[in-house]
């Protein structure tokens, strides 16, 4: 039997996980899980969080870890792997950081649209930050996190595509001036690559406020969508699905064609109410969140198979970092003094 191809890919541990991280990214995690030996990670390292509020970051990895199993992740044939209990990591992006020019870094427009935002938050009442020294580093430590298992395909949304090309540059680079140790990896975007925020901006994310929330309870969920942004002013004015949030979640969500198909049609001419269109889709969107839900609470009332799936896979997180490291360490020649 040939050894199955590995997948590594993560999500940082902020908070609990919204409907554009399912169509961006889970969505292909629990179709792939079978095919692929997983790596699924809780990037604790890269928080922006720590210096604030370090309960905040604690909690997350529970609610993350509560999300992935509620959306039918299996820790019991992937490896859910909390980043820092894995320090090699830290090592390897040590090391990878010299294959890593700057002047890449501060072409990605992901990195560069993260500082903004935090050198000038929009709320002019918060307190204005100065970027830390280690976020420079993250985009190192996500390297690091994907060559670490030597992953072949990295499932993503479309925001993280500038970082994986850093880390393919990267791998080539060490690859080239030492030894062939890490696969080229590939990006895998989702079926829906970037999820429209509620408010119409062009992503949903947690800091935006714009987001629906797996575990939202059906009341919020409907809440979040009769207040969505709509496009057009009255009712009768024809309408374009294309640039209309409920459309683009009825798109992503409601699996009932006909009703979408017939609902866009009436739309076009102005022929329907944004209301009914909102309707019909939070009974979609709490159709489709209505078991994630439900498995959601099973777990939870069972946090001893949550912390296990978390310390077991971590702990196979740690066996396949301590397998590269060796092969990084021979191939930059760190043992070194062994040979006198
Ligand atoms: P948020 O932007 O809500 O704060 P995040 O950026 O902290 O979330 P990440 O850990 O960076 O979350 O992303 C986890 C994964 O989910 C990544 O693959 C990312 O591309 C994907 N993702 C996040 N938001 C969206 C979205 N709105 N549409 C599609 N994919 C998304
Ligand atoms: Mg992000």
């Amino acid at each position: 039997m040939t050894e199955r191809k590995r997948i590594l890919t993560g999500i940082r541990p902020t908070g609990a996980l919204h409907l554009g991280h399912y169509a961006g990214a889970l969505e292909n995690w629990v179709r792939l899980q079978k095919e692929y030996n997983c790596y699924f990670l809780i990037a604790d390292y890269q928080v922006s969080d720590y210096a604030d509020d370090i309960t905040r970051v604690r909690e997350a990895v529970w609610e993350v870890a509560l999300d992935w199993l509620a959306v039918g992740l299996d820790p019991e044939g992937s490896h859910f792997v909390i980043e820092s209990l894995v320090p090699e990591h830290a090592e390897l992006a040590t090391w990878l950081g010299w294959f890593l020019p700057v002047a890449m870094l501060e072409r990605n427009p992901t990195l560069k649209a993260e500082m903004e935002a935090m050198e000038n938050p929009d709320d002019p009442n918060a307190e204005r930050k100065s970027v830390p020294v280690a976020f420079y580093n993250y985009p190192v430590m996500q390297v690091a996190n994907i060559l670490m298992p030597r992953a072949h395909l990295v499932p993503v949304g479309d925001d993280q595509l500038p970082h994986i090309e850093l880390t393919r540059e990267t791998a080539r680079r060490f690859n080239h001036r030492f030894k062939e140790v890490f696969p080229e990896p590939e990006a895998l975007l989702g079926r829906v690559p970037r999820l429209v925020g509620t408010d119409g901006n062009a992503k949903m994310s947690k800091s935006k406020s714009n987001a629906i929330f797996l575990k939202d309870d059906a009341k919020t969920v409907t809440q979040s969508v009769m207040s969505m942004y709509t496009p057009r002013m009255n009712r009768t004015d024809p309408g374009d699905p294309e640039i209309t949030p409920a459309f683009m979640y009825h798109d992503a969500f409601n699996p009932n064609r006909d009703e979408v198909e017939d609902l866009k049609e009436r739309y076009r001419k102005g022929a329907v109410g944004d209301v009914e269109v909102k309707q019909k889709l939070a009974v979609a969107l709490n159709t489709f969140l209505e078991p994630i839900r439900d498995r959601r609470a099973q777990y939870a009332s069972n946090m001893r198979y949550v912390r296990e799936a978390l310390e077991h896979g971590s702990i196979r997180g740690r066996a396949i970092a301590r397998e590269t490291m060796e092969m990084v360490r021979d191939a930059l020649d760190l043992n070194y003094l062994g040979k006198y």
